[in-house]
C-alpha cells in the first residue's frame, strides 16, 4: 500500500481537535495528561485505534481523507476517551460505563460505539472466478489485470484460463 498523504491543514485540523478535547478532558477531570502519540498508520476497515500503553492514537489515513472533518470530529474524542479511561480505571471494558460516561459527561460527544463510515474503498475486495474444475478467488490487483488484458490466470490443477463467475465480490 502506497503511503497516504494526509494534507497540513487537515493534520492541523486532527491536532484541533485532540488539543481541544484533552484540555477539556484535563480540566474536567482535575488532571494534566500530556498530548498522545498520533499516527497516520492505521489501515484495513478500522477508523482509529487507542493503544492504551504507549498513549498513542492510530488513525486511517483513507478514511480521514474519504470524511475530514465528520471523521475528527467522531473519532478523535472516541479513541481519546479510550486512552483516558484506560488511565482512570485501569482495566475496563472498552465500550462500558466508564467510556460512555468519558465521552458523553466529560468530552460532551454522544457515546457511539462504532463509526458509520463508508468502508468500500479501504475493504479487501475478492473477486470469484471459474476454470473448468473449480472456483477461484483473485484479488482485486489481478482482477484489473484481467479486465485490462494485461493478464491471464490458469487454474494449476486443470489447465484452463481463469473467467470472472459473477460480477460479484465476495
Ligand atoms: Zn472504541
Ligand atoms: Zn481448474
Amino acid at each position: 500500500m502506497k503511503p497516504v498523504r494526509i494534507p497540513i491543514a487537515l493534520q492541523q485540523a486532527v491536532m484541533r481537535c485532540l488539543r481541544e478535547k484533552l484540555q477539556q478532558a484535563n480540566q474536567q477531570l482535575g488532571t494534566d495528561h500530556p498530548e498522545p502519540v498520533l499516527l497516520y498508520q492505521q489501515r484495513g476497515t478500522s477508523a482509529g485505534t487507542a493503544w492504551l500503553d504507549r498513549w498513542e492514537i492510530r488513525l486511517n489515513p483513507v478514511l480521514l481523507l474519504e470524511n475530514e472533518q465528520r471523521f475528527i470530529d467522531e473519532v478523535i474524542p472516541h479513541e481519546l476517551a479510550h486512552l483516558l479511561v484506560h488511565r482512570v480505571f485501569g482495566r475496563v471494558p472498552p465500550h462500558g460505563k466508564q467510556w460512555q460516561w468519558m465521552m458523553e459527561s466529560v468530552l460532551g460527544v454522544p457515546a457511539r460505539r462504532t463509526h458509520q463510515f463508508e468502508v468500500t474503498s479501504v475493504q479487501s475486495k475478492t473477486f470469484l472466478y471459474q476454470c473448468g474444475c473449480q472456483h477461484h478467488e483473485l484479488t482485486l490487483r489481478r482482477h484489473n489485470r484481467v479486465l485490462r488484458n494485461e493478464a491471464e490466470y490458469r487454474c494449476r490443477r486443470c489447465g484452463r484460463t481463469l473467467h470472472p463467475a459473477g460480477d460479484t465480490p465476495t
